[in-house]
């Protein structure tokens, strides 16, 4: 675990360069295998560290946050890529697992690519054999992802495929324009007309959503939420201290504020990863995951907007460290359906006759 942990030490000294080429460098995709983070997810029995298992939750927390809090595009990398071998573990044969994991410690970086345009990916009949027509949007690693877990609308509802794609395949980043998170070369990658068998078929129609897996999981991007959350409170704190200005009574209110955010939010997350390593009661545990994203991302709204008005302008201007995190984290905060997951989180309150405090 320490290798992991001085990872993202280095990731991030190297978080403003990568920031502003809009891209990972190969020295940090070197350091990322050699430091075993690629291989981290997989099985112990396979050569990884087993953190795609909900068991390792609580060890996985101090990972995510250490990403987060170091370069947030590398933090949502990795997350994809533990989530695509999760998904193979949990619900591929043992022959995809090995499979995979084969190729994740030859150097292959998996992701989970679901998004869709409105047409959207589907499994078809083609000539003699079944075949990919559509696209996926919004994919992270998109270049340099080879071993994709994606989604498809087949005959009998949606199924998760395990793709090999060659080095050079064509894709297309120029429409990631965004205000944060340049370096996660999100873009579009065409699959139709590429064939798809038996053997890339991950699981059964409707695994890939099954619960409490499905919206549980999105404690992991919390967790790197929370992790760049602390870091600019960090940074607020050094700022403080270095102009002299941290005995002023509202600053130190600020200040207070955002520890008790940060810490709120890093409660929560890492509550919710204990109670899906638990995998009881999963309605509950879906409840408390989603009231869990509601809290991280205001803790983090809140901790943004204390930092950019107690540090000033200068929190504005590159290559201080606070603009980037705040772009990056305000970008990444961007997550599906944010009010469904608060209205069902408390909808299930409403239904149940139990006190607040025995819930989940
Ligand atoms: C940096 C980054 C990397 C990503 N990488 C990947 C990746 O590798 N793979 C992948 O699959 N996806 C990826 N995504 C996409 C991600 O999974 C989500 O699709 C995306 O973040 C959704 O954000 P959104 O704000 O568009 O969400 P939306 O769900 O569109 O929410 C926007 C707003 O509309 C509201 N809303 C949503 N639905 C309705 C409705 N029916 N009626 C009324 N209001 C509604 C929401 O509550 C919210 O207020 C990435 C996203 C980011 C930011």
């Amino acid at each position: 675990m320490d290798n992991l942990f001085d990872f993202a030490r280095r990731a991030s000294e190297r978080a403003a360069d990568a920031d502003g080429d809009a891209r990972i460098s190969d020295a940090t995709w070197e350091d990322f295998r050699d430091s075993g983070v690629g291989t981290s997810p997989l099985p112990t029995e396979l050569g990884g560290l087993g953190l795609w298992e909900p068991q390792q939750g609580e060890r996985l927390c101090q990972i995510l946050r250490a990403l987060g809090g170091a370069d947030l595009s590398i933090a949502r990398l990795y997350e994809g890529h533990l989530n695509a071998v999760g998904l193979v573990c949990r619900y591929g044969s043992r022959e995809q697992i090995e499979r995979l994991a084969s190729d994740v410690r030859a150097g292959a970086l998996s992701a989970v690519w679901g998004a869709d345009d409105a047409e959207g990916l589907s499994i078809v009949s083609g000539e003699g054999a079944d075949v990919l027509k559509g696209r996926k949007i919004l994919a992270s690693g998109a270049g340099f992802v080879t071993r994709p877990l994606v989604t498809a609308k087949g005959p009998l509802g949606q199924q998760m495929c395990l793709i090999d794609l060659e080095p050079g395949y064509a894709h297309d980043i120029a429409g990631w324009q965004a205000q944060g998170m340049r370096a996660t070369a999100t873009g579009i990658v065409s699959f139709t007309g590429r064939p798809v068998n038996g053997r890339e078929i991950v699981g059964g129609p409707g695994d890939f959503m099954r619960q409490p897996h499905f919206s549980g999981g999105a404690w992991r991007f919390c967790a790197a939420h929370v992790g760049a959350t602390e870091r600019l409170v960090d940074l607020f704190r050094d700022h403080l201290r270095v102009s002299g200005r941290g005995g002023d009574a509202y600053q130190l209110e600020r200040l207070a504020g955002c520890v008790a955010d940060a810490t709120t939010a890093r409660f929560w997350v890492e509550d919710a990863a204990k109670r899906l390593a638990m995998d009881v009661r999963s309605e509950g545990i879906v409840a408390f995951v989603n009231l869990t994203r509601m809290v991280v991302e205001r803790s983090a709204l809140n901790v943004i907007e204390r930092v950019q008005k107690g540090i000033g302008l200068r929190a504005f201007v590159r290559p201080n460290n606070v603009e980037r995190i705040c772009r990056d984290l305000t970008t990444y905060l961007r997550q599906p359906v944010p009010d469904l997951a608060m209205s069902d989180g408390a909808r299930f309150f409403l239904d149940s006759s139990l006190p607040v405090g025995d819930l989940g």
